[in-house]
Order: structure tokens, then sequence, then C-alpha cells
């Protein structure tokens, strides 16, 4: 599978936030003759507005994050991550089965270096595989620099080249959260970031059918939908596969299909996003 390429337009909110990063000193350092409080404001302005870009999962002003995808028929496209996990991953492959759903797996590479059998299994039953980072650190990810950026992507990459012919096009950040320097390195290896139309909140609800039933109700044609695997094994090691089931048996009654989408079905603003 070729991906089709991201149309190359000048980011012109990138550019105006770097240029402002920049201006935003000299203006402070020229005003704070006047006044003190004038003086902040175009630093404050600046630090929120790069902020904003950071940490808002679908914001585009730092580049492309594929939020939905085009179709006109009932289809979404549901993405598992936090995978490969010798809990959850069989439990979820086998329900993705009865429920005749396709699946992306965006998977950690030191957990998929931990059971590479498990990406044998997801590829052999028809799904696909997706990059998540190395080490999915969601707490530091945000302010990481360029190389610990490329460090975390080659070496999840490396992991998962399961065959020349099956290289992973996708990448999605820990936690959602990417900085100024991760679009760089993404087009570099023309990977593609992927953000969601709506989540289940699994990681921080208790309740399955309350994850299903945020996720059904929000859903429509074209959404990506995220959900988790390996969570909460200690307390309730059924948690994911139960979401997961629900969810499935959820979007089926309501007649959406889960497929994977084409590459050229992917646009930064996708039809009814
Ligand atoms: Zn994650």
């Amino acid at each position: 599978m070729e991906i089709a390429p991201i149309p190359d337009r000048p980011n012109w909110a990138r550019r105006f936030l770097l240029a402002f990063a920049v201006i935003a000193p000299c203006l402070a350092f020229y005003l704070v003759r006047t006044n003190l409080f004038l003086a902040l404001a175009p630093i404050f302005l600046s630090h929120i507005l790069l902020l904003y870009a950071t940490l808002v999962a679908n914001c585009q002003w730092f580049g492309p994050v594929m939020r939905s995808f085009e179709t006109t028929e009932p289809e979404v496209w549901l993405t598992i991550d936090d995978g490969p996990s010798p809990e959850h991953t069989i439990a979820m492959l086998d329900l993705l089965d009865r429920f005749q759903a396709r699946a992306t797996f965006f998977v950690i590479g030191h957990r998929a270096e931990k059971c590479p059998h498990l990406l044998t299994e997801i590829l052999a039953r028809g799904h696909e595989i997706a990059n998540h980072t190395y080490s999915h650190p969601s707490a530091t990810f945000w302010a990481a620099g360029p190389g610990r950026i490329s460090a975390e992507i080659d070496l999840c990459a490396e992991l998962l080249r399961a065959g020349p012919d099956r290289p992973a096009h996708y990448f999605r950040a820990p936690a959602g959260l990417k900085n100024v320097f991760v679009h760089p390195e993404l087009k570099r290896r023309r990977l593609v970031l992927i953000g969601w139309t709506v989540r289940g909140l699994d990681t921080v609800q208790r309740d399955p059918a309350q994850v299903a039933g945020r996720i059904v109700r929000k859903t429509r044609p074209g959404a990506i939908v995220v959900l988790h695997e390996g969570q909460r094994v200690a307390k309730d090691p059924a948690f994911n596969p139960r979401c997961l089931e629900l969810t499935l048996s959820g979007l089926l009654e309501k007649g959406y299909r889960c497929v994977i989408p084409r590459p050229e079905q992917l646009r930064p603003h996708a039809a009814g996003k």
C-alpha cells in the first residue's frame, strides 16, 4: 500500500506562531519602558498559543492531523492504542472476528518487543499496525526535542517492520500531544499523524457501558474512534475487551461498519468534521 502524500501547502499558522515567538521578546523589550504588564502581554500570548497547539490533540496549527476520513457510507475507523498486550490482544482480535470488524492497532514499541507474535497475529487476521512511539512517554513527549522524537519514532518503526510491503504509515502521539518538532520528523519519514473524532475515555472511565455509549452517541460516518488495551488488568481483567464488545455491538446496531480507510480518504479537513 503506497501512502498518498499530504498536499505540501505552506503552513501559515505554524510560521506565524514561530515568528511571533521570536518577535514577542523584542516587543516586550521595547514596551518594558512604558508599562511592565503591557510588555509581558506578547510573551504571555505567544506561550499560550504554542501551548494550545501542543496540548490540543486535534489542533492543526503545527501541521496536518487526521481527525476523520472521507466517506458517504456508514463506516468508522476503529483504532486500538497501547498494545500489544498479552492480556487483551487475542481477546480483542476474537471480538473483531466475531463482529467482522477491521481495526488499526497503534502499538507501543517496547511492548511489541516483548510479544512480537501478537503483531504477527494482528496482521494475519487482516488488521493493521501503526506507530505509537517506543516508550509511550505521555508525560514528557510534548516537551521532547527533535532527537528524542526521532528515537521514539524510529525505535518503534524498527519493531513494526513486519515485511517490506507492510511498513506502518501512521503515527499517533502519546495522549495526542505533539509539539512544534513532531511534524518535521513525521514528514521526513512520510508518516501521517492520526488524531481522532471520538474517544471512549476508557483510560479514565470505569464503566464499559459508559465508554461504549459515549462512542456510539458521538459517532458519525468517517469517524476515527479510539479505544485502548492493556489497562486495569489487575482490577478488572476484562475491562478493555468488554469496552470493545459493547462498542462493536452498539455500532452494529446503528448500522456502522468498522473499516480501515484507504490513504486517499484521509484528509486533514475530511468531510463532516
Ligand atoms: Zn497511548
